[in-house]
């Protein structure tokens, strides 16, 4: 390869050990520099002339010494501090840096690989914690925010209801229909859903075709009118080759009381009702208030 002016910049920017190799050469021969010129240019060789001279140059190259290597590391410790951040609070903050040397693409590249693992970490997070067919949470996700919804009600004594609800003679519909059908009827209950509630209210899949809301700040009345508009709407929709009124479900309310009782016993005074309402006919909402607030209303 032919030495151009070129090469030689090309090279000096990607390599970090010729930027080291120089700022070290530069910096330790300044003092020597100065002397010649200063004796060269016909200077009296006196003792403290010379002493000061090469002393002044001595802190000139100590200085360029310090700033060069400063300046150097300097995306190394913007990185290091991304790094600490993402560490101790899960922010990503973002360095680049637009050196080509060594320095310059392990910051960037540490800097994109923290924001590649979030958003890996963030999806892997929403596929642990979704249902693919519908887009509503899981099991497992409603008993995390089920549960602190209900330490939160019951810290602010707010009312706290539940609703489970289960479609109706689902399985002749993939019997008769298919299983595709079946896969339509479970994606229309889900975007159903999504569009009925508030955006705090929490709602997942809990079963094959077995649904169940956690509604905050919401007592029985309010929870129930929500089960009877999504009956009606279920009751009202077509989806493929199924007429109206072929999709309904039925439903169980639970007003539960956040300050004696889990999600585990709500959603099991609300899975009775449920039955209740499956033995009922059918495409119907059954509820029921806990025993302990029905109580306090009485004595109140
Ligand atoms: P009931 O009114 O008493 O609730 O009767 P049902 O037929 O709805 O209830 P059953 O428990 O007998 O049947 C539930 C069916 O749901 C059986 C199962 O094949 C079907 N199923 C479960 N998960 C899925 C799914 O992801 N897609 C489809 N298409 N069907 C599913
Ligand atoms: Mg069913
Ligand atoms: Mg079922």
């Amino acid at each position: 390869m032919r030495l151009t002016m070129s090469n030689v910049l090309d090279k000096f920017s990607t390599s970090l050990t010729l930027k080291i190799f120089s700022v070290c050469f530069v910096s330790t021969h300044v003092p020597l520099i100065a002397l010649v010129v200063y004796l060269f240019t016909g200077f009296h060789n006196e003792a403290l002339p010379v002493l000061l001279t090469v002393l002044a140059a001595t802190l000139l190259g100590t200085a360029f010494c310090l700033s060069s290597v400063w300046s150097l590391i300097k995306p190394l410790n913007d990185v290091a501090g991304v790094v600490e951040t993402y560490r101790s609070s899960g922010a990503v903050r973002s360095v680049r840096s637009s050196r080509q040397d060594e320095v310059g693409i392990v910051s960037n590249g540490i800097s994109t690989l923290i924001a590649e693992l979030d958003a890996t970490l963030s999806q892997l997070r929403r596929q642990a914690t979704t249902d693919v067919l519908t887009g509503l949470g899981n099991r497992r996700w409603l008993k995390d925010i089920g549960t602190l919804e209900i330490n939160r009600a019951a810290r602010e004594r707010t009312p706290l209801s539940v609703v489970v609800f289960d479609l109706d003679h689902f399985k002749s519909i993939n019997d008769q229909f298919g299983h595709d059908v079946g896969d339509q009827v479970l994606m229309m209950a889900g975007a159903t859903i999504q569009q009925n509630l508030r955006p705090y209210d929490i709602a997942a899949r809990i079963g094959g075709e077995e649904f169940c809301l956690v509604l905050p700040k919401t007592d029985i009345d309010d929870a129930i009118a929500v089960a009877e508009r999504l009956r009606a709407q279920f009751e009202a929709k077509t989806v493929g080759p199924l007429p109206k009124g072929r999709v309904t479900a039925s439903f169980g309310v639970y007003r539960g009381d956040p300050a004696s009782e889990t999600l585990k016993s709500m959603l099991m005074a609300a899975d009775r009702k449920l039955y209740g309402a499956k033995n009922g006919g059918r495409n119907t909402v059954h509820s029921e208030v806990a025993r302990s607030i029905r109580d306090a209303r009485i004595r109140a």
